[in-house]
């Protein structure tokens, strides 16, 4: 296989926030569309999901938008506080999907840029405070 025959068979998920929850609808349509062998989890370094929290964005959805999203979302695929935790966490939910076929290999990634890409700054009161 030449590297440019390698390089389209990848199908690449980007998620705002690189939480896996909003890729598992597009992982079970890659696979009845395409196929697929393997999905790489990557999170990385300097990634917006870690400048809040869940309690946070939760809070400052209800003051400004007037709504309770508490039980919108699973509460420990919101935010990323420790990547070990997260990566680890992403990994079981996509694994445990059964919309992943189970001969696919989920292996997770953390990669690390070296400086944090240019961003939207996040309002005061989505920050993550501790
Ligand atoms: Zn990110």
């Amino acid at each position: 296989m030449t590297g440019s025959a390698r390089l389209s068979s990848i199908h690449s998920l980007v998620v705002g926030g690189g939480r896996a929850a909003d890729a598992l609808r597009s992982i079970t349509v890659s696979q009845h569309l395409f196929g697929i062998e393997r999905v790489v989890v990557v999170h990385h370094s300097f990634c917006g999901a870690t400048s809040f929290s869940a309690e946070g964005i939760t809070a400052a959805w209800e003051h400004e938008q007037h709504s309770d999203i508490s039980s919108l979302y699973d509460w420990d695929g919101i935010a990323i506080a420790d990547f070990e935790t997260s990566l680890h966490y992403d990994v079981a939910l996509i694994r445990n999907s059964p919309g992943t076929p189970k001969q696919v290999a989920v292996p997770p990634l953390l990669r690390r840029v070296a400086r944090r890409p240019e961003r939207v700054p996040c309002p005061p009161g989505h920050r993550r405070t501790g």
